[in-house]
């Protein structure tokens, strides 16, 4: 029997997560929900509905896994805690200073009603962050550095999108070049928030909004902008559809660090991505991780998990002996 999914907000990564099921013949989409009129919501996967949000107040026993695809800025702190009461839930939550929070508000909803709840899923938190856990414990004594772009963060331009005048937006997150080139040297150097990336913002103003104070209110937004340099551009509906419609992405996480008696041996690790759909690669991740909610709360688990609390095996649609045999 396929694992049963159902789509909560349909976005970029809610359509990005409707392509990841069809990738995977384990899976099953039974269902989009969204908070608009789902008569203007138009899903690709034939046969298959948009309902409106309310509707899970009764479906549970027709969804084994529900994915949460709403934004980190507002959406999912309120989303995930409330439907982890009665859902195995995924979602990809990215405000990283905010995760411990959101990790105990998921796994009080999530215990009381005896549910997975995996927060936190995608690349940047996600596979970036395995790959920095993993580096971490095969060379203790080094640095950390993570790159990303140049590519679109999702996550900026929807806290972007929701200050007040502002009508659409998109973030390109830039390495700066000199950084990285010293960093895959091995010169270790000491890098601030500023020194690593800038930040390049093009923002659809909506009629007679106060320009400079949507700028200066992207500028100083803690956790998002005010670390870094950051450039405003304010441009035309026309001028963002015609320039700005992909959203690739990509980055790379490197340590660098020492072995030997007296530190005499060098290495450098790199997990590298160049994506060439950001919502579309985070969806697959999702999926991956759906796949494993439902197999723990199939084996009685419940709480928060992260991808660091879940086994790799559990991610897989082969059997323990087929990937022993063929992929360690
Ligand atoms: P979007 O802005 O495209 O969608 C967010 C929500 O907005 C949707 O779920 C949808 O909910 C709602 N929405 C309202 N109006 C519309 C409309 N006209 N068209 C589409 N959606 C609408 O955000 P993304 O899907 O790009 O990203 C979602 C989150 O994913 C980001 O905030 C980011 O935090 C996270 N992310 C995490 C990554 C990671 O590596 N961990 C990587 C990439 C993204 P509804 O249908 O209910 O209205």
């Amino acid at each position: 029997m396929s694992i049963r999914i159902g789509i909560l907000g349909y976005g970029n990564l809610g359509r990005g997560v409707e392509s990841a099921i069809a990738h995977n013949e384990d899976m099953e989409l039974v269902g989009v929900f969204t908070r608009r009129n789902p008569e203007n919501v138009k899903v690709r996967t034939a046969g298959v509905k948009v309902l409106e949000a309310s509707e899970l107040e009764h479906m549970q026993d027709q969804i084994d896994v529900l994915v949460l695809c709403g934004g980190s800025a507002t959406d999912l702190p309120a989303q995930t805690p409330k439907y982890a009461a009665d859902y195995n839930v995924v979602d990809s939550f990215d405000t990283h200073a905010r995760i411990p929070e959101h990790f105990a508000d998921v796994d009080a909803a999530a215990k009381k009603g005896g549910k997975i709840g995996i927060i936190s899923c995608g690349w940047d938190p996600g596979m970036f962050s395995l790959n920095r856990l993993y580096a971490n414990c095969i060379l203790p004594e080094g640095q950390d550095y993570t790159f990303w772009g140049k590519g679109v963060s999702q996550g900026h331009s929807d806290a972007v999108r929701r200050i007040e005048g502002v009508k659409d937006a998109r973030q390109y997150t830039i390495p700066v070049p000199e950084a990285l080139d010293a960093v895959r040297s091995g010169k270790n150097p000491e890098l601030t928030t500023r020194q690593k990336h800038t930040r390049e913002c093009f923002v659809v103003a909506k009629e007679g909004a106060d320009l400079a104070k949507i700028e200066e209110e992207i500028k100083t937004m803690p956790n998002y902008f005010a670390d870094y340099d950051t450039t405003v551009h304010f441009i035309s509906e026309e001028e963002m559809k015609r320039d700005h419609s992909g959203l690739p992405h990509g980055g790379c996480v490197i340590r660098t660090g020492v072995t030997g008696m007296d530190n005499e041996h060098k290495h450098v690790i790199e997990y590298n991505l160049k994506l060439d759909s950001n919502p579309e690669f985070t969806g697959s991740v999702i999926v991956a991780y759906a796949r494993a909610a439902y197999r723990m709360s199939k084996e009685g688990m419940s709480g928060c998990k992260t991808v660091f609390d879940i086994a790799p095996a559990y991610l897989s649609s082969r059997s323990a002996e087929d990937l022993r045999a063929h992929l360690l």
